[in-house]
């Protein structure tokens, strides 16, 4: 029998994998643990919908459970759903996918972003990311053994990413550009004609892009573009989507990667090796989603709009200058003029005011002198927020 030379030497041998050790838990979960051990917290860390499932969709989940469809489904998910999904797809970017071999159901954007990275990095590999960006971008990169490269964008830019700064990042191991927009934390919303700079970047270096457009439906009198609609890159673009924002559905966990085939085949591989298929039910609530969930959609974003529109302002009241967001349900305010950093200025607030937000840097580097604030909560408690933050910031000036 092989014994490990440490178990004899008595020093205990290493149990996690460095690929592990290398990244940090989500900066996110640690305020939510802080903020579960107090009462009567105002939380805007949450990045979630406050409203439930509309009903017609929990129904259809009802239903299938009541006419006994407890099974797998086949690992591509429900032939009906990739349909609809292909449907939607070209109704509303006018991108079409083969049901049967360009488009995967998977258990939110979560599960399609670790299959992306995972099918397409090999060790060392680079990976472009916006910086900031939503958290799990830089840990899934290394996760699935790639290097992270975070090109900054700020205010100035409308935190979108610029293509001459990524081409200025872009070495002989780049392998792919993560976009994430609309954006989490910033809310930006890229413009179609920078959008398209960035695809031309994409093209000229042969790179492909991963696009995570969770929010796509939850814009404010923009347009959102889809990147594979641009030309010539639906062939070298993982389109990444879901039902948790648009559809209030955060809990059920089901969401879609859309690809070409051989890298939607790769994908494939991986997820029927480990997740099988996204739960039966949650698929079928997802087919209803789709199906008639338009009106709920339109009813969300219109009290997303008063909202965002309401803590802009707020902020902008208070002297914490706030970015426009254009997108998504985050207000993303600059708190340099308090002179703290975020992670004081957000345990400070949270200690002294009892309001929960989450502080940029979690987000990157550039992320840091903001804090993220989601408006996905009620009118009530956003203006209890907003009073309880004029105060804290008004008792730092004195
Ligand atoms: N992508 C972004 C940008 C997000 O903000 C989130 C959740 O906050 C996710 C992906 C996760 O999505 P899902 O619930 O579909 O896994």
């Amino acid at each position: 029998m092989f014994v490990h030379p440490s178990s004899k030497s008595g020093v205990s041998r290493k149990r996690t994998s460095e690929r592990v050790n290398r990244i940090s838990p989500s900066g996110i979960r640690k305020f939510f643990d802080l903020i579960s051990s107090m009462d009567g917290v105002i939380s805007l860390g949450v990045g979630e919908p406050d409203f439930v499932t509309p009903w017609h969709i929990r129904e259809a989940a009802i239903y299938s459970l009541e006419k006994g469809y407890t099974m797998y489904t086949s690992n591509l998910g429900l032939p009906e759903l990739r349909q609809e999904l292909s449907h939607y797809l070209t109704r509303r970017y006018q991108v079409t996918y083969k049901p049967d071999s360009e488009l995967l159901v998977t258990t939110g954007v979560s599960e399609g972003l670790d299959l992306a990275l995972r099918a397409i990095v090999d060790p060392g590999d680079e990976v472009i990311i916006p910086d900031p960006c939503y958290v799990a971008y830089s840990p899934c990169i290394v996760l699935a053994g790639g290097v992270p490269v975070p090109v900054s964008t700020t205010s100035d830019d409308g935190f979108c990413l610029q293509a001459g700064a990524v081409e200025a990042k872009i070495t002989g191991r780049t392998r792919a550009i993560l976009l994430g927009y609309p954006a989490n934390p910033t809310g930006a919303v890229m413009p179609r004609e920078e959008l398209a700079r960035l695809a031309d970047v994409a093209r000229d270096h042969d790179l492909l892009v991963i696009s995570d457009e969770i929010y796509d439906r939850l814009v404010y009198g923009v347009e959102h573009t889809c990147v594979a609609s641009l030309p010539g890159m639906k062939e070298r673009t993982v389109l990444l989507s879901g039902f948790s924002k648009a559809y209030a559905m955060t809990g059920w966990r089901v969401g879609y990667a859309a690809a070409p085939q051989p890298i939607l085949a790769a994908m494939t591989k991986i997820h029927q090796y480990t997740m099988l298929c996204s739960p039966i039910m949650a698929q079928k609530a997802a087919l209803e989603a789709l199906r008639a969930g338009e009106a709920d959609v339109s009813a969300m974003l219109y009290d997303y709009n008063q909202r965002r529109q309401l803590m802009v302002k707020g902020f902008n009241n208070i002297g914490l200058t706030c970015f426009e967001p254009k997108g998504a349900f985050y207000a993303f305010p600059s708190i340099r003029s308090t002179g703290m950093t975020s992670e004081v200025f957000a345990e400070t607030l949270l200690t002294e005011e009892k309001v929960a937000v989450v502080p940029g840097s979690v987000f990157g580097k550039s992320g840091e002198g903001h804090i993220r604030c989601c408006y996905a909560t009620s009118t009530k408690d956003i203006e209890e927020a907003l009073n309880k933050i004029a105060r804290f910031v008004s008792h730092r000036r004195e």
